[in-house]
């Protein structure tokens, strides 16, 4: 792959608010043309990493190559091909039909403008002869953000960031905004990164999908975290693990040192999951909880399982012959099994 392969490369990035770090991530590189899902909690760190692809925030540290070129915040040359949606949209105070075409006039581009709003429109599920003409809040909010949709495809971006787009938007809604994003990219090439809580919505839009926990990228998706507090057993020999004791009684098992203000990670490879406890392989965390969720991966086919165990929630990644042939099933009882050595502390 060449540099220009690349929409973004991301090199030794830091963020601050103050003294405080949120955003640290050493290379990060986004093909273009491809859909990336950020996933984490609130205050991971999603919304800053936005941003920072925007340009519309300086890193405190490092660089951002944007097609093989460094770029810098506000530089004019990404300013019109990079556009991002917030999840509460902004409209201007006008109608619908001006807020579509504002960006394009900005760009002194007039030309058939009416045919190209009704376009833009239909694109995102609205019709032009019920809404141009509507004012900003004649709206409801799934077809606020729809519309806010519309004004940034018709000025066919490069790059299309959404941050938490269909949090507070209808169903109906969230289905026209996937349509409309994967036909952005079908048709311009269009680069997409997409932050959202609603992972069966963002596993059924996005090629990649990126876990960011307290300012930190995993790139094979959704990882587990345990986070503290970690207590050290009564046991011998000195270099004692931490543990972590379930209310329910069992014992999570985490290797040693680590300050006990860090979380464990443990990434989904590691994890194996089992009908029954197997005293003799050796592994020193066998928990017993049960199946919540599983989801269709599109793009791998795989099974995208949420297995609770206490209050502790752990995310694998099956194949279909694995989950058949265990059977598998949301309500299932299983073992999921991992070394202590396994961990890794952020
Ligand atoms: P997310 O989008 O994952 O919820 P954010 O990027 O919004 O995360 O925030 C990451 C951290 O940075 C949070 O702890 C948040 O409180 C803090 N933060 C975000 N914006 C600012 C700001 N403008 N000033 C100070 N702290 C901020």
């Amino acid at each position: 792959m060449t540099k220009k392969d690349f929409a973004y490369h991301l090199k030794n990035i830091q963020h601050y608010y103050g003294n405080t770090k949120v955003l640290d991530i050493d290379d990060l590189k986004i093909e273009t043309g491809s859909i990336t899902g950020l996933i984490g909690p609130n205050g991971s760190g999603k919304s800053t990493l936005l941003k920072l692809l925007a340009f519309a925030r300086k890193p405190t540290r490092g660089r951002i190559f944007y097609k093989g070129h460094l770029e810098l915040p506000f530089s004019s040359t990404v300013r019109s091909k990079i556009t991002l949606l917030t999840q509460k949209p902004y409209l201007l105070k006008r109608t619908v039909f001006e807020n579509i075409t504002y960006g394009l006039k900005i760009r002194k581009d007039k030309n058939n403008l009416e045919n190209r709003v009704k376009k833009a429109l239909l694109n995102v599920g609205l019709d032009y002869q019920n809404f141009a003409q509507r004012k900003w809040h004649e709206l409801s909010g799934g077809e606020a953000q729809r519309v806010a949709m519309a004004a940034r495809l018709i000025l066919k971006p490069e790059v299309l960031l959404l941050d938490e787009p269909i949090a507070s938007v209808d169903t109906e809604s969230a289905r026209l905004i996937r349509q409309a994003s994967l036909k952005a990219r079908d048709n311009w090439g269009t680069t997409l990164v997409i932050a959202s809580h609603d992972l069966q919505w963002l596993y059924s839009i996005s090629d990649r999908q990126l876990s960011i926990f307290k300012g930190n990228i995993f790139s094979t998706g959704m990882e587990n975290i345990i986070t503290g507090p970690f207590v050290k057993p009564d046991v011998k020999p000195d270099d004692k693990p931490l543990v972590k004791k379930l209310d329910d009684g069992q014992i999570i098992t985490l290797k040693a040192p680590a300050p006990k203000t860090c979380t464990a990670i443990i990434r989904k490879k590691n994890i194996s999951i089992a009908l029954k406890k197997q005293p003799g392989n050796g592994m020193d965390n066998q928990l017993s909880g049960h199946i919540v969720s599983m989801l269709l991966e599109k793009k791998s086919g795989h099974i995208m399982t949420t297995i609770s165990i206490h209050d502790l929630c752990f995310i694998l990644t099956l194949p279909p012959d694995q989950v058949s042939r265990l059977d598998l099933y949301p309500g299932k009882k299983v073992i999921l099994g991992f070394y202590s050595n396994d961990v890794e502390w952020i």
